[in-house]
């Protein structure tokens, strides 16, 4: 049966290690907007030069440009079997375009997943990882659009849909058992 997740969380939750780990033990395919914009912006081509801006900065990249690169990517064969989706949706209107889109292809997403850790911890562990746009100033940009555009995605899903949240405040093996435990329980 194919299994469909939304997973929300802020940037340095460990959403890229643990939805990693799930595509893997699921077998879906791990759909990460951040990582196919960074391959983007690393091949030069125009969506990258477009982006790339918006991602040194700490803003979000206009939804003119996402949700034509989300469609395309949820339309590829590899997501017979459903889907682990990473940095996607990032703000309401982005999560209202997958609802629709979603009811055009027939699907429902089955959950969503939303890691919570504190701001102070991740400013430290994003300071630590140590990507292009990991400065403190940056990462500041980032948790404040996170706080403004993608918390009310959270309520947005908490109305319609099975969000589980779960402290990502932990080891990552603990926040990996704790993800497959509320996976496995169906919520
Ligand atoms: P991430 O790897 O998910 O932290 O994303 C890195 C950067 O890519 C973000 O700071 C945004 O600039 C951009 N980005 C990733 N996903 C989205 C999205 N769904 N909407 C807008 N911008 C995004």
């Amino acid at each position: 049966m194919a299994m469909r997740l939304i997973f929300l969380g802020p940037p340095g939750a460990g959403k890229g290690t643990q939805a990693q780990i799930i595509s893997e033990n699921h077998q879906i395919p791990h759909i990460s907007t951040g990582d196919i914009l960074r391959a983007a912006v690393s091949q030069k081509t125009p969506l990258g030069k477009q982006a790339k801006d918006y991602m040194n900065r700490g803003e979000l990249v206009p939804d003119a440009l996402i949700l034509n690169l989300i469609q395309d990517r949820l339309s590829y064969e590899d997501t017979a079997n459903g889907w682990i989706l990473d940095g996607f949706p990032r703000n309401v209107n982005q999560a209202a375009f997958l609802s629709e889109l979603l009811a055009k292809l027939d699907q429902n997403a089955d959950f969503v997943l939303n890691l919570e850790v504190p701001d102070e911890v991740l400013v430290s562990r994003l300071l630590e990882r140590k990507r292009k746009d990991d400065n403190e100033e940056t990462i500041r940009r980032r948790l404040e659009v996170y706080h403004q555009d993608t918390v009310p995605v959270i309520n947005f899903y908490q109305q319609r849909d099975a969000l589980k949240t779960i402290d990502g405040d932990r080891t990552m093996e603990e926040v990996a058992d704790q993800l497959n435990e509320a996976i496995s329980s169906g919520f």
